[in-house]
């Protein structure tokens, strides 16, 4: 049974919300959920979209059509659908729906969206379950990926499930395979699970509907149907390993955002304020980083960091991208800007932080000197 209601983006959020969700103008529609038969249990830090995929392969249908029978409030488009907030949290239908075809327990249905990092790696203040168009405000200014995911191929080669971290902006490296996260498929040259690369798809609802593993995403002007799906195995997709130090970055970034206590220049802080304090030395790190600092980088990661100072550069009245404390684009970009803000995030003191902030400071005061002097 359908129920459908009008539209919740707003006459004021519609164009905004169009530029993430092309969904937002459609109404939404809610699927009284009956139980079903068999769900897989989601598995321990995956993915909302991952699970609703291994739904859908349990349920021999396509993934869309797994949304409705799980109850969530969707938007529909002609061959596909979305779930509202797809992936960022639930609504309260959405729970309702979700709990009346699965029997799970609430808390494991939230600690699949992306809300469950508020707070610690994300702050999702301005959010309004009411208005879809709040999320396009909050997706541009936090270190997100609602819309698309960073991957491991190791892992996915071992399990089609994808852990949520891999959709924040400081992913960069997989602990298990020491290995850089892929962005991008390199077949096709779209982020993973976007879909296609000028809006995001929706869940097909009906063929062609492609291989478990494959990448699935539609190039521009590709042909139309089955024959335009990206067909890259992500399993086979090739990746970079890591020096062990940078592994162990990751690791300590990531137990913040899973909860675990914080120092900034050895003071104990909340998630939050550590998360802060990154992104603001992430800013500061886009101006004042020095040659001999990005040098230090592993080589994809300078270049990475390189690229993005050009393309501000390039753009520097606006864009979302442009902004010093935008999340970075890649996985490299990430894994450059982690290494250079940790060395002042954990000095052992306000003292020594301020040493280690000196360089940058200097250099940001001469920058920003009416006489020029050392502008980098
Ligand atoms: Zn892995
Ligand atoms: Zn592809």
């Amino acid at each position: 049974m359908h129920v459908r209601r009008q539209a919740t983006a707003g006459t004021r959020g519609r164009s905004a919300a169009s530029a993430l969700l092309p969904f937002a103008s459609r109404p939404v529609v809610v699927t009284r959920a009956r139980r079903l038969p068999v769900v897989p249990p989601p598995v321990g830090g995956e993915a909302f979209a991952s699970w609703v995929d291994r739904v859908a392969g349990v349920l021999d249908v396509p993934p869309g059509q797994a949304a409705q029978a799980l109850g969530l409030e969707c938007r529909e488009w002609s061959s596909s659908t979305r779930p509202v907030f797809f992936g960022v949290t639930l609504t309260p239908a959405s729970l309702v729906g979700l709990r009346d075809a699965t029997g799970l327990p609430a808390r494991d249905l939230r600690q699949m969206q992306l809300a469950r990092y508020d707070k610690t790696a994300l702050d999702l203040t301005g959010l309004d379950l009411a208005r879809e168009g709040t999320l396009t405000a909050v997706a541009a200014r936090e270190w997100m990926m609602p819309t698309w995911s960073r991957a491991c191929p190791s892992c996915l080669a071992q399990a089609p499930v994808w852990p949520l971290w891999w959709r924040l902006g400081i992913a960069a490296v997989c602990p298990v395979h020491r290995c850089m996260l892929i962005d991008v498929c390199p077949a096709c040259g779209v982020r993973l699970r976007r879909g296609s690369e000028r809006s995001p798809r929706g869940l097909l609802t009906r063929p062609p509907l492609p291989e478990v593993g494959e990448c699935a995403n539609r190039p521009p002007g590709g042909p139309k149907g089955r024959a335009g799906l990206c067909r890259q195995p992500l399993a086979s997709i090739p990746t970079r390993a890591v020096p062990e130090g940078m592994v162990e970055l990751q690791c300590r970034v990531l137990a913040v955002a899973h909860g675990s206590r914080a120092c900034v220049v050895g003071e104990p802080v909340c998630g939050v304020d550590w998360f802060a304090a990154l992104r603001y030395l992430t800013a500061m790190a886009r101006l004042a980083a020095t040659g001999d600092e990005i040098e230090g980088l592993p080589a994809f990661a300078a270049e990475a960091f390189t690229r993005d100072r050009q393309r501000r550069a390039t753009r520097p009245l606006g864009g979302g991208g442009s902004q010093l404390g935008a999340m970075p684009e890649t996985a490299a970009h990430a894994l450059a800007v982690l290494v250079l803000v940790d060395r002042v995030l954990t000095a052992p003191s306000v003292d020594e932080g301020a040493h280690q902030l000196a360089p940058w400071a200097q250099r940001l005061s001469l920058a920003f000197n009416p006489a020029g002097l050392g502008v980098p």
